[in-house]
């Protein structure tokens, strides 16, 4: 039996404002606990946005789904031009945190500075960008206390790991595992856990992977179960957004079928916590 993470981060307007009531209504529902990331700056930057568009075109040939293709015009327009930090939704945050679900953040004070920069920055910087995104979120949960980390796009480095032990935090995960049987790097005080169930190369959000490779709902269910039998810890990782509102019956027919077979779904760190019982 399985125990399975459902991993989402939150990285845009779309995901805080539409996405998240639509995953904590099914959490409830389904009776099932599902842990998010939110950044608690703003998703992007124009010049950033730009510079990426120059610097990856020839990068990766895994097929994924580009922001505007996710997002649609007229909501990439708004993430571009009215840029809203994501503490905005207050409501929707304290919805997480009242919920069964669990609340780590997802980047320092913006989403696309920390995809591009952040394995640049040195220790006093990563350290301040952390303590600026606790310190957006206690302005809404007053006792927050940071327990898990998930970084934009997998970036990270030896800097930012100490910066997220010394403020505090618990665990991270800001690593893919290619799909191998180990996802722990570390389970002691400060764990390291990895996402083993998305696109490869480039750790591609599932549901987005499996859209972008044209797969039918019966190959993303079926690769999604055959993973749950054949490993023991699973991590999947999406979007809000997309999870929620594309692929929203897909999800929910994976949600119930895990289940129904026997495996557990857990928050990330009830995971990490498991892990450790089992030595
Ligand atoms: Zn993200």
């Amino acid at each position: 039996m399985a125990k399975v993470a459902f991993r989402f981060d939150i990285d845009s307007h779309l995901c805080m404002r539409d996405g998240v009531p639509v995953l904590i209504d099914m959490s409830e529902r389904l009776n099932v606990p599902f842990t998010f990331y939110v950044n608690a700056g703003r998703a992007i930057s124009i010049k950033d946005t730009l510079l990426s568009l120059i610097k990856h075109k020839h990068e990766e040939d895994t097929k994924k789904l580009s922001a505007m293709q996710k997002l649609g015009l007229k909501e990439y327009a708004y993430a571009a031009i009215v840029n809203p930090r994501m503490t905005r939704y207050k409501e929707n945050i304290q919805m997480i945190y009242r919920s069964k679900c669990e609340l780590g953040i997802h980047g320092g004070m913006n989403h696309s500075h920390w995809y591009m920069y952040a394995e640049k920055w040195n220790y006093e910087k990563c350290r301040s960008e952390l303590l600026a995104g606790i310190s957006e979120i206690r302005k809404i949960i007053p006792d927050y206390e940071p327990l898990g980390f998930a970084a934009p796009g997998f970036v990270t480095s030896d800097n930012v790991e100490k910066a997220l032990k010394d403020v505090g935090f618990k665990y991270s995960s800001n690593w893919h595992s290619n799909g191998s049987d180990e996802i722990f790097s570390d389970f002691g005080e400060y764990s390291t856990i990895g996402v083993n169930l998305c696109g490869e190369p480039g750790g591609v959000a599932y549901w987005e992977y499996a859209k972008a490779n044209e797969w039918t709902d019966e190959q993303t269910i079926n690769y999604f179960m055959h993973m749950v039998k054949t490993k023991p810890y699973i991590v999947v990782f999406d979007h809000p957004y997309f999870a929620a509102l594309k692929e929203k019956s897909l999800l929910e027919h994976i949600i119930c079928q895990v289940k129904d077979e026997g495996n557990e779904i857990v928050t990330m760190s009830d995971m990490i916590m498991e892990r450790r019982k089992n030595g």
